[in-house]
């Protein structure tokens, strides 16, 4: 793991996700329930805020309710997506149908791995959080 590389990783001051979206996730997240749900976010960088411009569902193959995986196919999917469409994978969505939108250990680890912005819809609360990671796990606001 290598500090210096992470740290120059995006610097994010907020993520912008119109209502529509927010409820076109948290449909999602109702429907997969009790498992958790995820989505791949496509947008834009401006300056140093993202706007989602389009929100691809996923599904979640491991079908558990603390944990998400995309499927290869669905990845390779949504790379096609962005070669296509001149928008960029910005950032993942997924849920946690029973506790609170804060990244579990397993989401920090793969929040090393995908960087970009990580947001996350509570089941419980039904809020919306958003994370990126620099040299430490940041909650941006969502706007
Ligand atoms: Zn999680």
């Amino acid at each position: 793991m290598d500090g210096w590389h992470r740290r120059s990783r995006i610097r994010l001051q907020k993520i912008i996700l119109t209502e529509n979206q927010k409820e076109i996730l948290s449909n999602h997240a109702e429907q997969e329930n009790p498992n958790e749900s995820c989505a791949i976010l496509f947008g834009k960088e401006i300056q140093k805020s993202i706007k989602v411009e389009k929100i691809f569902l996923t599904k979640n193959i491991e079908q558990s309710p603390v944990n998400f995986t995309i499927s290869a196919e669905q990845r390779l999917e949504a790379d096609k997506i962005e070669r296509d469409s001149k928008l960029k994978i910005i950032g993942i969505f997924h849920s946690h149908p029973n506790t609170e939108a804060y990244p579990s250990d397993t989401d920090k680890k793969f929040m090393d791995l995908n960087p970009g912005v990580w947001v996350i819809f509570s089941g419980v609360s039904k809020n919306f959080r958003a994370y990126v990671l620099e040299s430490e796990i940041k909650e941006i606001p969502i706007e």
